[in-house]
């Protein structure tokens, strides 16, 4: 019997009583006395087994907790594996409560010990990745690097030029290109920021494999770029130019099913002694801003 058919059992027996009250007009203490003493009997002989109801309740409890459980094990099973090892652990302690008969304090104090597990495995790898995070920004900073295009920035540029300068001679050409995105500002509004950050790392790499050892690759800028050629005539400048804006032209960058077709414009010159850090790159501004105002996706070179 279930405990929710033990009310009206206790409706009937009410029902009874007033009926009873109502038919003996001449009721005395002992007849109440005898007619709930039958009643009780009549519970008591309910057999213990009959009564399933709480046992059912108890058993629906346990069974909710233990869902929620695996739901979290399984959720937090994808942050690591690590967490997965632990939760292996944890499901093998489930099933073990499975098996021996329904014991609530006992799940409960399971759950909260995989929960603190749990917990406590999450903030070590978030202190972990911080960590991390923290180190490689530090070497980021160290190595003057772009965190963005891992190829060299403005910083180092500046220490580059600066001591290029200082020891310019006659002796070897060096060549400064600099290099803008065309158009750059209308694949951010277009197709988003982030496919606009891939288009300047997958023009980092074009520019990187492209060139030979010796040569410098920095982000000047937002869209802008800055290599240096060292020890190469006029003549292969424009050449290196030229195939930068080549391959550059002809490859796609597919980005969320998206063909993003990009062109660059060059501006370059030759490093002349007594040039500082500013005049070289005035020089080279200069022939790209020719380069932006006659159509974009060409080289134009500013004599010294
Ligand atoms: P132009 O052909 O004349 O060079 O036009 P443009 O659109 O390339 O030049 P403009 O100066 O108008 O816009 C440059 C854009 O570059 C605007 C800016 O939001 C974007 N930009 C700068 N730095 C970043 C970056 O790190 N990531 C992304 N996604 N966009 C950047
Ligand atoms: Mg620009
Ligand atoms: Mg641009």
């Amino acid at each position: 019997m279930a405990i929710n058919e033990l009310k009206p059992l206790l409706d009937e027996l009410c029902l009874n009583i007033t009926d009873f009250l109502n038919e003996n007009t001449e009721i005395t203490k002992e007849h109440l006395s005898e007619y709930l003493k039958n009643s009780a009997k009549l519970i008591s002989d309910i057999s213990d087994n009959d009564l399933t109801s709480y046992n059912t309740q108890k058993n629906l409890l346990a069974d909710n907790y233990k869902n929620i459980a695996k739901e979290c094990l399984t959720s937090y099973e994808k942050t690591s594996s690590k967490i997965s090892k632990l939760s292996e652990k944890h499901k093998e302690a489930i099933a073990a409560c499975e098996i021996e008969p329904i014991n609530l304090p006992k799940l409960t104090s399971k759950f909260n010990e995989i929960q603190n597990h749990m917990v406590d495995e999450v903030a070590r790898a978030n202190f972990i990745i911080s960590e991390l995070s923290t180190q490689i920004k530090d070497l980021e900073e160290k190595s003057n690097l772009d965190p963005l295009t891992k190829i060299y920035n403005r910083g180092a540029l500046n220490k580059y030029l600066a001591d290029m300068c200082e020891n310019a001679t006659d002796k070897y050409e060096t060549h400064l290109l600099v290099i803008d995105i065309d158009d750059f500002k209308q694949i951010n509004d277009e197709f988003g920021h982030i496919a606009g950050d891939k288009i300047l790392i997958y023009i980092s790499k074009i520019l990187k494999r492209t060139l030979r050892d010796g040569d410098k690759v920095f982000r000047f800028g937002g869209e802008e770029f800055i290599v240096i050629l060292n020890r190469i005539k006029d003549g292969e400048c424009i050449t290196i130019a030229k195939r930068l804006l080549r391959l550059v032209s002809e490859n796609k960058l597919i980005y969320k099913g998206n063909n993003i077709g990009v062109t660059i414009s060059i501006g370059a010159t030759k490093l002349k002694v007594g040039d500082t850090p500013e005049s070289f790159i005035t020089r080279a501004d200069k022939a790209l801003y020719r380069s932006k105002h006659s159509g974009k996706n060409k080289i134009s070179t500013e004599p010294i």
